[in-house]
């Protein structure tokens, strides 16, 4: 077949798995139909629960180094993890709808450092670059002591090494932090719809900000040539990553032992129901892997996109023989939710989370506001509006459901905005108050 021949007809295999409503750009519910028993799904898997956990160990390695870059992380001794807060009356009753079961936020909207869920995955790919390279050149040695990583001999040596990154924003800061924080020389490619803020409080850090007209996918290419063409320089590929999704998958030992900690049973008659928004997918995809290996089929995982960019739901309804985009199928990827706006999922992730994932969501922009709003009201949050996504989901997905005669325990990730500066939020908030106001169209 002809490439353009080839084309047309992904084109149309792509439309005839998606669903209308999604082309449509029309809030939508998509059930996975791939989706098999968490068992026979992780059987075979790529990703052990062994992966996880070694994930979880280097995490507790760094530990000592982390509360020495940053002393905010000595109260909880170097771990990186946010908490879990139970809604409570009254905001409960609006979000919750008098359903059975207990409504739960995973606080990573104020995660350590940098306010956003890229700590996760950006800090540990940095990390494991930075042990790898220290070991071979004999700074630290496995066992030892990492804290020796932050004195000058480290330093001196890994400021002759660079960082390169493509980012819509959070990735880039927490690869800037950290690998700033370490010494490394920082370049970030950031996509047209970048905040200024996120951009200049990158410059402020020592990164050097790349800026690009294009999107999201863009960015990442010209990230990539240029790390090519540099010396000792490493490219971190949101795209393709091991690293950033097991870095992610770890926070799902974290949210067990905070629901163990509450003494809350995960179960069939209890299933854990998890709202997570989906950008290219490692955070929610890494999440997913995790749970899945802790919890089974007990725990639901739910993605969350923006109506406008939905492209791990495209790329899972088309098919994992080839990458597709959001484009093909006529959506425009402009998207308030800048932490979401991608036109193509990750390969990597969606091939990892084809048979784990239970279902799609996609929301209005609008719904990101007002939620964003209301949670701020209610619970005195600070939301982007990538982060308010899961909150969105939450009535649709339920609803379609039904969760008949069970007690579900519902969590909704919350993804970024700890740091978001005033001006930015008040502009949030009031977009929030002023959608709340109007009566709902449909
Ligand atoms: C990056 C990001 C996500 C999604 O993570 P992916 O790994 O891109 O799927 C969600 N929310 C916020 C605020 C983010 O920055």
């Amino acid at each position: 077949m002809s490439s353009a021949a080839d084309a047309v007809s992904r084109i149309s295999q792509g439309i005839s798995g998606v669903p209308a409503q999604v082309a449509a750009g029309r809030p939508t519910v998509w059930t996975n139909p791939a989706r098999h028993d968490a068992h026979s799904a992780l059987k075979q898997h790529q990703f052990g629960i062994e992966d996880v956990n070694a994930a979880a160990a280097r995490w507790g390695r760094f530990a000592p180094l982390l509360v020495r870059l940053f002393p905010e992380t000595a109260r909880a001794g170097g771990i990186i993890d946010s908490d879990l807060a139970e809604v409570a009356m009254p905001l409960k009753s609006t979000l919750w709808e008098g359903r059975p079961g207990r409504l739960f936020v995973k606080m990573d909207h104020a995660l350590p450092v940098t306010g956003c869920i890229k700590a996760r995955g950006g800090f540990y790919e940095v990390l494991t670059h930075a042990e790898s390279l220290a070991i071979k050149a004999g700074l630290i040695s496995p066992g030892g002591d990492y804290g020796v990583l932050a004195g000058p001999p480290a330093r001196q040596f890994f400021a002759e090494r660079c960082l390169v990154v493509g980012s819509t924003g959070n990735l880039g800061f927490s690869v800037g932090v950290i690998g700033r924080a370490l010494g490394f020389e920082v370049e970030v490619h950031m996509s047209g719809d970048a905040k200024t803020w996120k951009k200049d409080r990158l410059r402020r850090c020592g990164a050097t900000v790349v800026e690009h007209e294009h999107d999201y996918g863009n960015a990442v290419a010209s990230a990539r040539r240029s790390a090519k063409v540099r010396s000792n320089c490493y490219f971190v590929d949101d795209e393709n990553s091991i690293e950033l999704f097991l870095g992610y998958a770890a926070a799902a030992l974290d949210l067990k032992r905070q629901l163990a900690g509450a003494g809350i049973t995960v179960s069939a008659a209890q299933p854990l129901v998890v709202f997570l928004p989906c950008g290219v997918g490692g955070a929610p995809g890494g999440i997913t892997l995790g749970l899945k290996h802790l919890f089974g089929d007990a725990v639901h995982c739910i993605f969350v996109e923006p109506v406008a960019a939905p492209s791990m739901l495209v790329q899972l309804a088309s098919g994992l023989e080839q990458s597709t985009s959001i484009y093909e199928i006529g959506l425009s990827n402009r998207t308030a939710a800048d932490g979401l706006a991608v036109a193509s999922a990750s390969m990597l992730v969606a091939r990892s989370v084809a048979q784990l994932v239970d279902a799609i969501v996609t929301v209005d922009d609008a719904e990101l506001f007002r939620f964003a709003a209301q949670l701020h009201a209610g619970m005195s949050l600070r939301l982007e509006p990538s982060a308010a996504a899961g909150f969105a989901a939450v009535t649709p997905y339920s609803n379609s459901v039904g969760y008949a005669g069970r007690s579900p325990t519902a969590v909704v990730w919350t993804t970024g905005g700890a740091l978001l500066p005033d001006i930015e939020f008040e502009s949030i908030l009031n977009r929030g108050r002023a959608i709340a106001a109007q009566p709902k169209v449909d």
